[in-house]
């Protein structure tokens, strides 16, 4: 489904990226860990169409297409779903007209009829109860003074609703609650299918412990050095990122 060949970004003077590959196929779960400021961010601001991010080399493959050539709106009508793209505080934007617009427009970019507000209502609330999420989600203003756990709960919301063939999650490095973390990895296990693939981004190997990733990956010095299953964050856990730089590091 994702197919990241000898990726470069390079972000002001520095490269960031320096040949990264990444194979992620439909159905998979893949972990992304690595060290602060290895470039995890910056790899799914690139995959989203993030401005300020272009790549400077290599290719990145979507469902056979040609992904860095799709403007951001192409991208998520192709179902591409990045959950930190709407974390975004918009007070006095109702949560659900937002999503509305923002699943109509992916229905509209791939010539669907777009529906309307008793059709969509239905259908988020089926999800809402799916994910076990409170009604007043739906009400309030987007991310309007919620609080982290809460915009977790809501970029998981807005997952179901938009329902993407690769999500990509970015756990950034702040400190959740354990509520907020299961929470998240519920609303990943509930939406895992065979035809959608999750590239969950994190630092630490707390959130694994409540999804099962099926392949780990260590994004460090700019490229992919290590793969594995998820005993690989298990070893990071105890042995920490200094353990790989030891054996990565003699080739330099
Ligand atoms: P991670 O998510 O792994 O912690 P990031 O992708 O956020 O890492 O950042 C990778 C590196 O790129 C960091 O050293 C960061 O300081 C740098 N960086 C991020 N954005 C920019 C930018 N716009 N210009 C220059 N350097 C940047
Ligand atoms: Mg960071
Ligand atoms: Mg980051």
């Amino acid at each position: 489904m994702l197919k990241i060949s000898d990726l470069h970004v390079r972000l002001g003077e520095r490269d960031i990226l320096k040949g990264l590959n990444l194979d992620v196929k439909a159905g998979e779960v893949h972990a992304i860990m690595g060290p602060n400021g290895a470039g995890k961010s910056t790899l799914g601001y690139l995959l989203s169409g993030r401005e300020g991010y272009e790549a400077a080399g290599g290719q990145v493959e979507f469902d056979g297409q040609d992904l860095l050539a799709m403007e951001p709106e192409q991208r998520a009508a192709a179902g591409v779903f990045l959950a930190f793209q709407y974390p975004v505080e918009i007070p006095g934007v109702n949560n659900t007209y937002f999503l509305r617009a923002a699943y109509n427009a992916q229905r509209k970019a791939r010539g669907e009829s777009e529906l309307d507000s008793m059709q969509f209502l239905k259908r988020v609330r089926e999800k809402l109860s799916v994910l076990h999420l409170k009604d007043e989600l739906l009400h309030r203003g987007v991310n309007e003074g919620f609080s982290g756990g809460e915009k977790k709960r809501n970029e998981i919301f807005q997952l179901a609703v938009l329902e993407p063939r690769l999500a990509i999650l970015d756990e950034t490095d702040s400190g959740l609650d354990i509520d907020a973390l299961k929470a998240v990895a519920d609303g990943v296990n509930t939406l895992r299918s065979p035809d959608r693939a999750f590239v969950v981004i994190t630092h630490y190997q707390r959130l694994l412990e409540y999804i099962k990733p099926d392949v780990v990956h260590v994004l460090a010095e700019g490229r992919i050095v290590e793969t594995g299953g998820p005993e690989l964050a298990l070893q990071l856990e105890q042995h920490g990122y200094a353990w790989l730089r030891d054996r990565v590091a003699p080739s330099a």
